[in-house]
């Protein structure tokens, strides 16, 4: 477990305090294991796997290591795992690869699809490629009868359908067998692909993503280093893509690019760690996440949380705040040592109202008044009870 070493000076107290993190969503701090794992990597055992002298033998195996582990933790084959500079190039990798493979083979005008609620990092390809949006309902949950009507519509177009595994503002889980099983079936030509970047901490990886042909990962949401990540990209699926990145013959030729091998062994170490611990953190996580959401309601009128009725990750909690601008709201809990987040921040810095809660049928003005909470391995009780406080008192204050 480990702890942010992150401070703040409140402003009137002038005390010297740890910033309470809950905005694991966004990224969590390195594990001490996995720093140590990857710190020889970084200096001593330099070497390009590439190579076929011996400093690079030695890369090559601590890469071929790295592959198997977190090939096992991911439930899939160490040759099905193309390592990339992080989740956001997964997602191109395997939105664009299959787009450009089709292409290859002579199609006219290949279609991707996605939920409404996928990460930019899906939704910015599919929209550069003309492709297809399909409607959540109130909770975010993919419209699976939707997708069915595109499917028998556009079935001799459909090269990929992704949907996220679990989303990064709401927790979301999306129904991604049933999902899988319907592409499969009326279009046994399309890719099933889904971003598991928010889930792999949390939910079984192996079973929940066995159906998808490619799955995306990344390591600095698990305790990882920044700027690494993976596609697995199952045997059968890998031979529809085509690379995004063109160079040496790197990853299968799907990747060019020396591979970051600190980064790799860093993920590996981070995935195991999280897979072991994975029952607990998630028990952990459910009693943190409800002590959280009940004592707001309890002590914040009008407090609504994002999601209702659906399954979500318990590390992820989402409440509208009525009346108060996310953004003040933010800004007033980081002075008081609280680190949460809200939508995106766009070009200027600025928070825009989250696409997904608009995606989800709430009006830009209620969008703007959520908040995401987002709890980590290392999360205490004692900081629950002093978010749950310093939210309150920020949102009254706010109101007044
Ligand atoms: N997909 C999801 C669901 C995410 O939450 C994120 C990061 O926030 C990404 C993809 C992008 O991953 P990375 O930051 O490794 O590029």
């Amino acid at each position: 477990m480990c702890r942010t070493t992150a401070y703040y000076q409140h402003p009137d107290e002038r005390l010297i305090a740890p910033v309470i993190y809950l905005d694991h969503a966004a990224t969590t701090p390195v594990r001490r294991e996995v720093f140590e794992a990857m710190k020889p990597y970084l200096t001593d055992e330099f070497g390009n796997p590439s190579g076929v002298h011996g400093v690079a033998r030695i890369a090559r195996r601590a890469l071929d290591d790295a592959r198997e582990r977190l090939a096992t933790v991911l439930g899939c084959e160490p040759g099905d795992l193309v390592f990339t500079s992080g989740g956001t190039e997964a997602d191109n990798l395997a939105v664009t690869g299959a787009a450009l493979h089709a292409i290859g083979e002579g199609a006219a005008a290949p279609l991707v699809c996605c939920s409404a609620v996928e990460h930019p990092a899906v939704l910015g390809p599919v929209t550069y490629l003309g492709g297809l949006e399909l409607p959540v309902d109130r909770s975010g949950v993919i419209d699976v009868g939707m997708l069915r009507a595109v499917l028998d519509v556009e079935q001799d177009r459909v090269v990929l359908v992704s949907v996220m595994l679990a989303n990064n503002e709401t927790g979301v889980v999306e129904p991604v067998a049933e999902v899988a099983a319907l592409v499969h079936e009326l279009v046994p030509g399309a890719l099933v692909h889904t971003d598991a970047v928010q889930a792999l901490a949390w939910l079984d990886i192996r079973t929940e993503t066995a159906s998808a042909d490619l799955v995306t990962v990344s390591a600095h949401k698990i305790g990882g280093p920044k700027g690494v990540g993976a596609l697995v990209a199952r045997s059968g699926a890998r031979e529809r893509l085509s690379p995004i990145i063109r160079g040496g013959p790197q990853e299968r030729e799907l990747r060019a690019g020396t591979p970051n091998l600190p980064g790799i062994l860093g993920f590996a170490t981070a995935a195991e760690l999280a897979d072991g611990e994975r029952g607990d953190a998630t028990r952990r996580a459910g009693e943190q996440g409800g002590r959280l959401l009940a004592g707001i309601l309890s002590l914040v009128p009008g407090a609504v949380p994002a999601v209702q009725g659906a399954e979500r990750l318990a590390s992820i909690l989402n409440i509208g705040f009525p009346g108060v601008d996310s953004e003040e709201l933010l800004l007033l809990l980081d002075q008081h040592g609280i680190a949460a987040s809200a939508g995106s921040a766009c070009a200027s810095g600025a928070i825009e109202p989250s696409p997904v809660l608009l995606a989800m049928g709430l009006t830009s003005a209620e969008a703007k008044c959520h908040v995401r909470f987002s709890l980590g391995s290392s999360t205490t009780e004692s900081e629950i009870d002093a978010a749950i406080k310093a939210v309150a008192q920020a949102v009254e204050h706010l109101r007044r």
